[in-house]
């Protein structure tokens, strides 16, 4: 007889029930997991409002950030054994693109993600490839885990822009990457970061839980004058772009272009904002400083440095969850953010 769950079903666009739904099936490379947290990521409410359309179609379960406890294995699962609690990598690269081909996974050209591109971890139980499994310990609760795969995006962008210590840092944009890359960058230098936003209660926030941050809000302060003045005209070595858009505050240069005139000669930024809109730079002031541009999407295998550092007590999990609901409650947390962005970071929503 086919075991039945509860789920946050997206029924259709804007709209979500709490509803009985078949207990997904394993194959034999799968576990079977019982979800504790998920997390509502950006990409959760693109799909909630209709904006990935076609590409997720209703009904669906979402949630690709969350974390539980097996509680079945297929026949051919060696590592893993029911009791084991872990947090799934999302991310499902095609395997045979010029990217893949390379092992550049965040590139390839067709990723998918468990909880985007198929159900995931917003109901009581998901199935998961072992392959993308990790483990985590008793010091790490599942409300912590299920930040393990936000806070992996982190690491990658540190990773990517070759972050060590002594380097100063700048991050433009203080919502939830800004914060993970502010968290992550901590871990490896001791050196001042900057961060940049117009909102003073996420200001607030960095400034309280990190050591050595200093806060610039954008609409008072010139971000690039500020930086180049407090690090004796010198600027940055590093500069991170997680606002998202490419609108510039009133009488400032926009985002990207703030990252470039912020870093020394030299220096790197690198891109992570999501923007459909056309970012315009001077090169003049790029190829002066014979500066570097990288991106950093997703993750990329940080999963395991995310959790070492969790289980050290190096990260701040608490300082990104802004508000935690029962999943059955899924409708209200989504228009919670739908209707005051400002006002939060992470939301987490309580599966068991
Ligand atoms: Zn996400
Ligand atoms: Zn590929």
């Amino acid at each position: 007889m086919q075991q039945m769950m509860n789920g946050a079903v997206l029924a259709r666009y804007n709209f979500f029930e709490w509803r009985q739904v078949p207990v997904p099936r394993i194959n034999d490379s799968e576990v079977l997991i019982k979800v504790g947290y998920a997390g509502i990521c950006g990409s959760d409410q693109h799909i909630f409002t209709g904006e990935f359309h076609p590409r997720t179609k209703t009904p669906m379960i979402p949630g690709h950030e969350f974390a539980g406890t097996i509680v079945e294995t297929g026949k051919k699962v060696k590592i893993y054994k029911p009791g084991d609690r872990v947090v799934v990598d999302p991310i499902i690269p095609c395997g045979t693109c010029a990217a893949c081909e390379l092992k550049h996974y965040p590139a390839c050209t067709t990723l998918k993600l468990l909880g985007v591109d198929m159900n995931g971890g917003f109901a009581e139980y998901v199935a998961a490839d072992e392959r993308m499994l990790y483990k985590i310990g008793p010091e790490i609760s599942d409300r912590h885990a299920a930040l393990v795969e936000v806070l992996s995006i982190g690491f990658h962008a540190i990773n990517r822009a070759g972050l060590k210590q002594g380097d100063t840092v700048a991050i433009f944009g203080s919502g939830r990457i800004g914060h993970c890359i502010a968290q992550a960058a901590r871990t490896k230098t001791d050196n001042t970061i900057f961060m940049v936003d117009i909102l003073d209660n996420r200001l607030d926030i960095a400034r309280n839980a990190y050591d050595n941050i200093v806060t610039i809000n954008s609409r008072e302060i010139d971000p690039v004058d500020f930086i180049r003045d407090q690090t004796n005209g010198r600027g940055v070595d590093i500069a991170f772009e997680a606002v998202g858009h490419a609108h510039p505050v009133e009488n400032r240069v926009h985002p990207v272009r703030g990252c470039i005139k912020s870093i020394r000669g030299a220096g790197l930024v690198c891109t992570l904002g999501l923007s459909d809109d056309p970012a315009p730079l001077n090169m003049k002031e790029f190829i002066w400083k014979e500066a570097k541009i990288i991106a950093s999407r997703v993750s990329h295998g940080e999963f395991a440095e995310t959790i070492r550092h969790m289980s050290a007590g190096y990260l701040k999990p608490d300082t990104l969850i802004s508000a935690e609901y029962f999943a059955g409650r899924a409708q209200e947390a989504f228009e919670v953010l739908e209707k005051e962005p400002q006002n939060h970071l992470k939301i987490l929503l309580k599966l068991s």
